[in-house]
């Protein structure tokens, strides 16, 4: 019997996990496991034909106490509270997993954006900014891009927030376009941290990267950037898929046709590089060197995960393991690199557009990439030192007693008021 999975438990369970191996106060431990505050609103926006349509909105903010709360905003039919709280608890544990000066937020619409015109959705995102503008800020809360959401959205919510201030705030959002005051390297910063994790878990486990096969679950930016930038170190995509179906080609696929064939016809299915079309469940149980999830939370459950065929999974999505899966796994052979690290990318490069922003003065893409780099690779090393010095069942309970310790510490520096 499959029921559906509520990611705030997922979440939930994943804190519980470890921070019974750090003695928390029940009191304490009940602040790290739930959002400060979460904003749930009504957009009524104007359709092109005049009709009124009603849009439920969210914005969660999790934990501030080591910085301005930070995460994405997604655009998807299944947006609910409890997604929004639970992506929000990610973006804290993983902004403190890779050290950067901030906290946790998420936010998200109810709304298949395939299904409204270029002019609806920037009315919607205008109408939500104006929700937000009294509870972001440059030091306070910080959005960016997520699923279905991009540069065209942020340059609306930037141009939204700083029309109603009355001032240029560039850094109250991240994941903008280049003249709009993003960054160089945002948009290739997750699939390019997917890569380094990737790069860093053969180097520990010594093995070789230019041998290995890899499948990808959701062929988006991240998904497709990693299949990229894996390629280029010698390894062989060989499946990917999206939510219509996959293709499958053991001598490899060419990553860049397949996206191209994916933006004209709207799915990779039918990718006339491949040797056979494949379900989703044969991506995920495929027999490969590396799977990444790279779609949405809850891709892999319980009865999946005995199925595997790879025994490194790298997740690019947020939360595609179950606490089931997890459970299973950790019993297997095979690593999990969690999300909190292996997708850290696209925050850890916001903040580099957040620190422009505020300079006025702008980076080289080599600098962005070699500062991710060195970012990605210490989490990596905390991440192993923990694991092996803790003797801890996972990797995710490593990072994240990494991460709890950072948050954990901050709050109390900061003692309890009044
Ligand atoms: N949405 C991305 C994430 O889940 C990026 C968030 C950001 O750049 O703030 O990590």
């Amino acid at each position: 019997m499959s029921h559906k999975v509520n990611p705030f438990e997922s979440l939930q369970e994943q804190i519980d996990e470890a921070a019974a191996l750090l003695d928390i106060e029940p009191g304490k431990l009940e602040r790290l496991k739930r959002p400060e505050r979460v904003l749930e609103t009504n957009l009524s926006v104007e359709m092109d034909d005049g009709s009124v349509e009603l849009f439920r909105a969210f914005r969660s903010q999790f934990n501030g106490d080591r910085g301005p709360y930070k995460g994405g905003i997604r655009y998807h039919p299944g947006v609910d509270r409890d997604e929004v709280k639970a992506l929000s608890g990610w973006m804290t544990y993983k902004t403190a997993a890779v050290n950067v000066p901030y906290g946790g937020g998420k936010g998200g619409i109810r709304i298949d954006p395939s299904q409204y015109t270029t002019a609806e959705l920037e009315r919607v995102t205008r109408a939500y900014a104006t929700e937000l503008r009294p509870i972001v800020g440059v030091d306070r809360d910080i959005p960016a891009p997520d699923v279905n959401t991009g540069q065209q959205e942020m340059n609306w919510i930037k141009d939204t927030y700083e029309t109603l201030e009355g001032t240029t705030e560039p850094g109250v959002i991240t994941g903008k376009g280049l003249d709009s005051g993003g960054t160089k390297g945002r948009v290739r910063a997750t699939g390019r941290s997917v890569m380094l994790t990737a790069r860093e878990a053969f180097e520990y486990l010594d093995r070789d990267i230019s041998e290995a096969t890899v499948a990808i679950q959701g062929y988006g930016n991240a998904g497709f950037v990693a299949a990229r930038l894996l390629d280029d170190l010698g390894a062989d995509i060989v499946a990917v898929s999206d939510t219509s179906g996959g293709v499958y080609n053991p001598d490899g696929l060419q990553e860049f046709a397949a996206k191209q064939y994916k933006r004209e016809t709207g799915s990779v299915v039918g990718f006339e590089g491949a040797t056979e079309q494949i379900t989703n469940r044969e991506l995920l149980t495929a027999d490969v060197d590396i799977l990444i999830p790279a779609a949405l939370e809850n891709a892999i459950n319980e009865q999946l995960a005995h199925e595997l065929g790879a025994d490194i999974v790298i997740e690019a999505a947020n939360g595609p393991l179950t606490p089931g899966a997890d459970d299973v796994l950790s019993e297997s052979d095979t690593y999990v690199f969690p999300d909190i690290l292996a997708n850290a990318g696209g925050v850890v490069v916001s903040y580099f557009e957040w620190v422009q922003n505020r300079q006025r003065f702008y980076w080289s893409e080599s600098r962005v990439n070699d500062r991710l780099e060195r970012i990605v690779v210490d989490a990596f090393d905390d991440l192993v030192e923990t694991y092996e010095r803790r003797d801890v069942s996972t990797l995710r309970t490593a990072m994240y007693l990494v991460a709890i310790e950072r948050v954990r510490n901050a709050a109390s520096d900061g003692g309890i008021w009044p």
